[in-house]
């Protein structure tokens, strides 16, 4: 076909801005070649630059929609994706995982343990142990990269919440490692004695802000069941588990997601449409506000408080 009819039945151009989408200069090295780790590291990872540009997409399609599938982009690019402009993925025999930390001229800094990688070759067969070791090394690297993109309200977010954002985009990614598992913390069921007819409360042995997956699924489970949340306390179930013969007991599985002593806001939920949807959100709602503990960001953002949320899920997933 002549390309002079196919531009006058093109459709009208969109404003599109794909160019602030850039992959940032990614720069790799290696301490102590001779380290096993190493060698594990370049038997399963032979482009470390396709595995670090992973690690970056999959940051900007959790936390910001970017979305592989378009080669424009038809959203710009935020502040936290134009600042990055070089990360540098070091890996070296140390004690721990990774860590990320960065400096003002936009260059990120991910150190990532060779001891760790030798920790996670596992697995009944040697292709087992290579899948196991392959997929920690670009979950851990999609983890560290989160926390390049992400932000963390002026440095006020509760660690708790920064970490459960990185390993839910791991989670997103399917790169969660085995042990995880979406379990809540055992509640311990409190009746006040002086109100014998109040519901009373629940006591858990960790909380929403235990960070990592424990945070992660928190918020996971969030973004996959708010949609059929009821919108007004008028729907919400009343058989909350309150009565003191089960106060020593685990909290038995809920059968609907809101407690009924949850009071939610008038106002429609005003979660965003598509990926990521609530730690996207959250995340966004980080970039200009402080974290205050007295202001509800999950009641802003999903009509619901953050307590009864919390109560919710750890009776819906809670030790069965
Ligand atoms: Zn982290």
């Amino acid at each position: 076909m002549g390309s002079a009819l196919s531009k006058t039945t093109m459709a009208p151009p969109v404003y599109i801005d794909s160019k602030s989408w850039n992959i940032p200069q990614l720069d790799f090295r290696v301490e102590n070649l001779s380290h096993p780790g190493a060698k594990l590291f370049f038997e399963q990872i032979h482009n470390p630059s396709d595995a670090m540009k992973r690690a970056v997409e999959a940051s900007w399609k959790w936390l910001y929609g970017w979305d592989q599938d378009k080669k424009s982009q038809t959203i710009n690019a935020p502040l936290a994706v134009q600042r990055v402009k070089r990360i540098t993925l070091t890996i070296r025999p140390m004690d721990g995982v990774a860590y990320t930390f960065g400096s003002d001229d936009g260059s990120k800094e991910v150190h990532f343990s060779l001891n760790h990688i030798v920790n996670s070759h596992n697995g009944d067969t040697e292709a087992k142990k290579n899948m196991r070791v392959r997929e920690e090394i670009l979950g851990v690297l999609v983890h560290e990269f989160v926390h390049c993109y992400q932000y963390n309200g002026k440095g006020t977010a509760p660690g708790g919440l920064i970490e459960g954002i990185a390993d839910c985009v791991r989670l997103h990614e399917k790169l969660s490692p085995p042990h995880w598992k979406r379990v809540a913390p055992k509640g311990k069921h409190v009746p006040d004695p002086k109100k014998p007819n109040d519901p009373g409360r629940w006591v858990w042995d960790w909380n929403w802000d235990a960070g990592y997956e424990r945070t992660a699924y928190f918020l996971d489970w969030i973004d996959t069941t708010w949609e059929t949340w009821p919108s007004s306390g008028a729907h919400a179930p009343t058989e909350l588990p309150a009565t003191s013969s089960t106060a020593s007991s685990a909290p038995p599985p809920s059968t609907t997601a809101i407690p009924a002593n949850a009071v939610p806001l008038t106002s429609a939920p005003s979660l965003p449409k598509g990926k990521g949807r609530f730690f996207s959100a959250l995340n966004a709602r980080l970039q200009n506000s402080e974290w205050k503990d007295e202001v509800d960001l999950f009641l802003e953002l999903t009509n619901w408080p953050r307590d009864a949320l919390w109560e919710a899920y750890c009776l819906d997933n809670g030790p069965k």
